[in-house]
């Protein structure tokens, strides 16, 4: 009985400190969107075809004041279970139609909507009102979903898709292939656009495999008439098989890392920017 007990004791202080740790983030992060401690990064995606600079993701960073940066990775999913991902994404949706209207007109911007996020009843409203505030041209704003939000295909989440869509703005599914039935969910909704997750691009180092996935859904989304954006390339020879195998848009460190939003404007006149 006693050991029983004692095995328990053991965890607990370990469970303790995380429980502890979680609570201090969720307190501080309670906080931060009034003490503007978020910042927008954007990532520049390249278009193969015209060799040209089409458009940015929006990429949240939290700059905390005793811990530094914080990835998304170690905010986002807490902010999904306690709801402050609604205001937080309002907040980017705001900052990156604001944004995106420096950039020159044939510039795009993407936003990463999470499922509690896109559950919520305020997410085409918001977008509505950020748009209108904004001035920034429907068409220019780029809606990216993960399989997540797709999970329970209700009909509210078509509807949303769809009401989206009506408004002029694209929808693209994030991180395809890394969920349990991306190919289903491109049945139920036409997206604009395909990003084929890192992972994928990561196997393109001469494993014939791994060439044959990206040619796949690179064909697939010619089939469809959606764009394919290959996500994470970091080398010049990724970067030619992407182009082999036809991949219409890439995204990675090999185009640019995230950068603050001050550097979009630079970054854009050095590579050579449309206008
Ligand atoms: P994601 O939407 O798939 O974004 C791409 C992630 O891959 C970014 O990580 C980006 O920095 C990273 N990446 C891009 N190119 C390369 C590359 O060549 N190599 C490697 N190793 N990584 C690359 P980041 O910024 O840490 O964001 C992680 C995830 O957090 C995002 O994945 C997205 O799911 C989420 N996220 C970011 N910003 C937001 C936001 O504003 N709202 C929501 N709901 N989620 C966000
Ligand atoms: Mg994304
Ligand atoms: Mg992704
Ligand atoms: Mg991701």
């Amino acid at each position: 009985k006693l050991d029983g007990r004692g095995t328990y004791r053991f965890f607990e202080p370990e469970m303790d400190a995380r429980m502890q740790a979680r609570r201090r983030l969720e307190l501080d992060m309670r906080q931060a969107l009034a003490r503007r401690e978020f910042q927008l990064h954007y990532q520049p995606q390249l278009q193969l075809d015209e060799d040209r600079l089409i458009g940015c993701e929006a990429l949240i960073r939290w700059k905390h004041p005793e811990r530094g940066m914080i990835s998304p990775l170690d905010f986002i999913p807490l902010a999904e279970e306690i709801g402050l991902i609604v205001p937080i994404g309002e907040w980017v949706v705001r900052q990156a139609c604001r944004d995106a209207m420096t950039w020159p007109a044939g510039m795009s911007v993407a936003v990463n909507v999470s499922p509690a996020q896109f559950k919520s009843d305020r997410l085409v409203e918001t977008i509505i009102s950020a748009l209108a505030s904004s001035g920034l041209a429907a068409r220019r704003l780029e809606v990216e979903i993960t399989e997540g939000v797709l999970l329970e295909e209700s009909e509210k989440t078509l509807q949303t898709l769809h009401r989206l869509r009506e408004l002029g703005v694209r929808v693209s599914m994030d991180d395809f292939g890394t969920g349990y039935s991306s190919l289903s969910y491109l049945r139920s909704f036409p997206f604009d656009k395909i990003k084929i997750d890192r992972s994928f691009v990561k196997d393109l180092t001469g494993k014939p495999d791994g060439d044959a996935i990206i040619r796949a859904i690179a064909g697939l989304g010619k089939s469809l008439g959606m764009t394919t954006v290959a996500e994470g390339v970091e080398t010049p020879e990724q970067m030619q098989r992407i182009r082999d195998e036809g991949c219409t848009d890439v995204q990675g460190y090999l185009i640019s890392r995230p950068i603050p939003a001050d550097d979009v404007l630079a970054f854009l006149k050095t590579y050579g920017s449309p206008t």
